[in-house]
């Protein structure tokens, strides 16, 4: 367990209040440090406020047409409707808010001193917060991430997810640009709130780095609904008219009028301006914090985690690893982090939910793996004309037998994919998986279920192709 060092004013010093940075302060705070935070935006960081938690209210609120049209297949008939944007931010910001004093409280609670204000190293030891002198015999960074803005010409008419939770008003058409976890959410929202929408991606085919079944099947889905997607395309020059329409120039040479840019092409780690280099902690060359398994920085007694390092840019991660600082340090434990199969979802419509390796993953890895494959029609669509369509997906390693990768575009996936994650990080075998009663009539129970491989894919066939 550490040392103490009752001279400084903290034990414990956190620069940033997001999930990760609250986390690790209570914590250590629980295990008998004197603990301060500093934060000089929101409690809660950017899930709370500009990022899971607000967007994932958002996908309930752009899902409802959705539900509309099912109901009458159903028997329902539902009258005239309306979208209400205003309604929709002011309600979102007052649970926001809720959720903000849950964390104040929170952090009161297990003693942790709170100073609204940025903080700055001065060095190893001392900060600076808000004027204010302090010293501590530890700094943990949890600053987090900000998203990037590209660099081309009338790119300032754009805005970035930061600024989606607060428009005053809904636009009528709407670009996209960018092809990762926030693009395809929000095209999504925008979409399912009535926004013609155009997704743009640099590539041939969106999220990069996901099961390409996956990335097929919701390309598709969301042609459905009505996104327009275009991939191989760029924003290479935006105009702004009088009127204030954006006419946005495209790397094919054609143009889209459109009255909102969303630039979600990636976000970076929040370092400017922390006095990084005063007190001599390194940067990796993609602007990170630099971290050992302890998450100790070049300099020993700092320490960083969450998305300022990097690594896997989630929130339970970054809880994940400030745990694994609080408890080390001030317990005197050797936990770990294991960055191995961690499920995530795809708040897109319809979401995805992923656990363990895509198939060009599994096939890297393994050598060999069978591909079982369903794709259908789920029961509640058998009645409500929607003609969506549900994709699940099962890799195993031929030579062991175990569940590799588990994968679903469908309602639901992230809860389904949540409850397997268990069963991939025990090992479970696709013989488990069979053994495994199925809840009838579910759509889960297809992962239980599937009998006879759709293809061998190996490194050989994958070459051969
Ligand atoms: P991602 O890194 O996921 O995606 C960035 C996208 O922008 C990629 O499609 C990338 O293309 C593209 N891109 C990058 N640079 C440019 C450029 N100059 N011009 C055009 N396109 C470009 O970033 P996000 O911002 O979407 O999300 C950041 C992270 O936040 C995610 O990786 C995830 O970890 C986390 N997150 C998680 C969520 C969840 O769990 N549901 C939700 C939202 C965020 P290419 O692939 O070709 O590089």
């Amino acid at each position: 367990m550490a040392e103490r060092d009752s001279n400084y004013d903290y034990d414990l010093f956190v620069i940033g209040a997001g999930s990760g940075g609250v986390r690790a302060a209570r914590m250590s705070s629980s295990n008998g440090a004197r603990v301060a935070i500093a934060e000089e935006r929101f409690l809660g960081g950017t899930c709370v406020n500009i990022g899971c938690v607000p967007k994932k209210l958002f996908t309930y609120a752009a899902h409802v047409p959705d539900e509309i049209e099912d109901a009458a297949g159903y028997g329902w008939s539902v009258g005239e409707r309306s979208f209400d944007w205003k309604t929709l931010v002011a309600n979102k910001n007052a649970e926001i808010e809720r959720l903000n004093g849950i964390y104040a409280k929170l952090l009161d609670g297990a003693g942790v001193t709170l100073y609204r204000a940025r903080a700055k190293l001065i060095d190893a030891h001392r900060i600076d917060v808000g004027g204010e002198m302090v010293t501590a015999e530890r700094i943990l960074i949890a600053t987090g991430g900000k998203p990037n803005r590209p660099s081309e010409p009338g790119q300032e008419y754009g805005v970035v997810s930061d600024d989606m939770f607060y428009l005053d008003e809904l636009p009528k058409r709407a670009i996209v640009a960018g092809g990762g976890y926030i693009a395809v959410e929000f095209a999504g929202i925008l979409n399912g709130l009535g926004v013609e929408t155009v997704q743009l991606y640099r590539g041939d085919l969106f999220l990069r780095g996901f099961d390409r079944d996956v990335r097929e099947h919701l390309a598709g889905e969301m042609r459905k609904k009505g996104v327009d997607l275009r991939f191989n395309a760029i924003i290479e020059k935006t105009e702004k008219r009088e009127d204030g329409t954006l006419v946005a120039h495209l790397s094919g040479g054609e143009t889209v009028e459109t009255d909102l840019i969303l630039y979600a092409i990636g976000r970076s780690p929040n370092t400017e301006g922390l006095g990084l280099e005063e007190a001599g902690v390194a940067v990796n060359d993609k602007g990170a914090i630099s971290v050992d398994d302890d998450y100790s920085t070049s300099v020993p007694n700092i320490y960083a985690i969450g998305d300022v390092i990097d690594r896997v840019a989630l929130t339970p991660v970054a809880i994940g690893e400030g745990m694994v600082f609080a408890f080390n340090t001030y317990n005197g434990e050797s936990r770990k982090m294991d960055y191995r199969d961690i499920p995530s979802a795809v708040f897109s419509n319809p979401p995805i939910g992923t656990v363990g390796l895509s198939e060009e993953e599994a096939v890297a890895e393994y050598g060999a793996v069978d591909v079982y494959l369903s794709e259908f029609r789920p029961m509640k669509h058998t009645m409500s004309g929607s003609d969506e369509r549900v994709l699940m997906k099962l890799l195993v390693d031929v030579a062991t037998d175990r569940v590799v990768g588990l994968h679903m575009v469908g309602p639901d996936a992230g809860e389904i994919a949540q409850g397997f994650g268990v069963a991939l990080r025990a090992n479970a075998t696709k013989a488990e998986f069979d053994s495994t009663v199925g809840i009838h009539p579910t759509s889960a129970e297809e992962f239980v279920t599937m009998r006879e491989p759709t293809r061998r894919a190996s490194a050989k066939s994958e070459a051969a192709e």
